[in-house]
């Protein structure tokens, strides 16, 4: 299994609003006030511009690949390398352009018992939260198979947990599988 944070806390790491977690994320970034060097072109830049300037939130909560995927992205790939924000634009245009093949990527059941032609040593198990809405629970998991450069998810089965609101009763969808490599 890829070992993840929570989505909330990489969201708030990230600065993306979520309810409850706000305040930590704000904090989060508001600590690296300082200037430093873009790891990526060497220029000077201050930490504190990307708090200010909001615009790693707001290419997250704009973008329409799911949010916990660019959040892990960010929390993984570019909060702990000193970044600028035209070389954080770039990257952020170049993780998009990964994650747009998500849509791609094919997905066979467990119940599937046709031969692929897997590369060896290309599997990682991947699974998403649990989310109300069991396709979008698909495409995350789709998503985070692009995101490791996968092409292909097997194995993959959904599960689902039920919930109470008052007396109003629902599922929530997880979905889980083995992303690798289709020779
Ligand atoms: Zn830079």
């Amino acid at each position: 299994m890829q070992k993840r944070d929570s989505t909330e806390a990489l969201l708030a790491a990230a600065g993306v609003t979520l309810a409850g977690s706000a305040a930590y994320g704000i904090k989060t970034l508001l600590h690296r006030n300082k200037i430093t060097i873009c790891q990526h072109c060497k220029n000077e830049f201050k930490w504190k511009e990307m708090a200010e300037l909001g615009y790693v939130k707001k290419a997250i909560n704009n973008s329409a690949h799911p949010k916990e995927v660019l959040a892990h992205w960010y929390h993984e790939r570019i909060q702990e390398n000193a970044i600028c924000r035209s070389c954080f634009e770039k990257e952020f245009a170049a993780i998009e352009k990964r994650l747009s093949k998500a849509s791609s990527v094919h997905v066979y059941p467990s119940t599937y018992k046709g031969r692929l032609s897997i590369k060896s040593n290309s599997s990682i198990m991947i699974f998403t939260e649990e989310y109300k809405d069991r396709e979008y629970a698909k495409q995350v998991l789709q998503a985070w198979a692009a995101y490791y450069g996968k092409n292909v998810i097997t194995e993959a089965r959904y599960d689902y947990s039920t919930h109470r609101n008052d007396n109003y009763y629902y599922k929530m969808w997880s979905y889980r599988g083995t992303a690798s490599l289709l020779q």
